[in-house]
């Protein structure tokens, strides 16, 4: 497993939900992990990332390879524990101006 991995399918163990290039959990997968769970994610993804596009020793490398795969198996560990959770139970609802319900989910409307 290391941050070049190109998952087809959510990587929660068991689920077989498809998942568009780039992303590592379905969408319930992925809003059913607490927000530090996945701010870890991102913060560890591009600092692997950037094991690209800047000289760094090999070392350097390495731990930032590993940070990330440590912040991914943290993810995988919670999902195992946790109980899928719809991403419609994670949104905030708002009545639009038309008096029509409006859901959000992290400041994006749905
Ligand atoms: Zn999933």
């Amino acid at each position: 497993m290391s941050a070049r991995t190109y998952h087809v399918h959510c990587a929660a163990e068991g689920c077989t939900s498809r998942i568009g290039k780039g992303q590592l959990f379905c969408k319930d997968h992925y809003f059913a992990l607490p927000r530090a769970l996945r701010d870890d994610l991102w913060a560890a993804w591009r600092r692997a990332m950037e094991v690209y596009r800047v000289n760094m020793t090999r070392d350097e490398q390495e731990l930032r390879n590993r940070a990330y795969q440590d912040a991914f198996r943290a993810c995988v560990e919670h999902l195992r524990s946790a109980p899928r959770t719809d991403a419609a139970a994670m949104s905030t609802v708002a009545i639009a101006a038309t008096g029509e319900p409006v859901r959000f989910v992290e400041g994006r409307r749905l």
